[in-house]
């Protein structure tokens, strides 16, 4: 087995729903400013983002996977190395399904924020609700500056080990959050990043960004909330 560990964001957001950035500004982004081997487009309840950063992908040194991040009843859940887009307004364990149906892998992000799967459960209901999920990976770290506690929190229950991978993805909205959360992987590849979560070898990291981090959030947050409301309103008439 390769010893070799690369990095991957498994958790961009662009201009698709409600990212900030073009899909070629974010490729040209992680070609000259980060060391990511491999990142994943996940739009909200859409896949012409991933898959248009998919047909760039030979014009660059790092691969890219399909993604999106569906807005379930219970919350988000986001599906790497999709075929199809997953509809939004399932429930969590038809999300998943869904996911592992076309050989995907479910990730659970921001497990225990406000669209967070586990929101509604807290602490205490969180493991009885893993046993009737069949997702594979926890986003553990989330670089977003109001989800350290749920990061701290998510940690100690992975701690627990429930045979379930621990991804970390950025959730930017923006080129400057790309890579502030990652996920460490054995090999270079997506396909070496799927076959690392499988094994469950992947270690997920956040990169240094804190307070500046706050800072530019708090600039960009009337534009981003501009930008959900319309996301939510476009997946509401579907
Ligand atoms: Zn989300
Ligand atoms: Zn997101």
């Amino acid at each position: 087995m390769k010893d070799v560990w690369s990095k991957a964001d498994l958790h961009i957001h662009s201009s698709h729903s409600d990212g900030l950035a073009r899909i070629p500004q974010i490729m040209e982004h992680v070609q000259e400013h980060t060391d990511l081997s491999v990142i994943a487009i996940t739009d909200h309840n859409t896949m012409e983002g991933a898959l248009f950063a998919k047909s760039l992908e030979d014009m660059y040194e790092f691969e890219v996977i399909v993604g999106e991040e569906i807005s379930s009843r219970s919350g988000h859940i986001i599906g790497l190395f999709l075929e199809k887009p997953v509809p939004a307004g399932l429930s969590a364990a038809e999300t998943i399904h869904r996911i592992n149906d076309q050989q995907g892998i479910a990730i659970i992000p921001h497990p225990f924020s406000k669209r967070g799967v586990f929101g509604p459960f807290g602490r205490n209901g969180f493991l009885d609700a893993v046993s009737e999920l069949a997702f594979q990976a926890l986003e553990v770290y989330n670089s977003i500056p109001y989800l350290v506690w749920a990061n701290r929190v998510a940690a100690k229950v992975f701690a627990g080990g429930q045979g379930i991978a621990a991804t970390g993805g950025s959730d930017a909205h923006v080129l400057k959050g790309i890579g502030t959360g990652y996920t460490l992987f054995r090999g270079t590849s997506a396909e070496d990043l799927r076959s690392s979560v499988k094994n469950l070898e992947t270690r997920a990291e956040t990169g240094s960004g804190g307070l500046g981090m706050a800072v530019r959030y708090a600039v960009r947050i009337p534009q981003i909330r501009r930008q959900h409301a319309w996301n939510w309103e476009r997946c509401a008439s579907e």
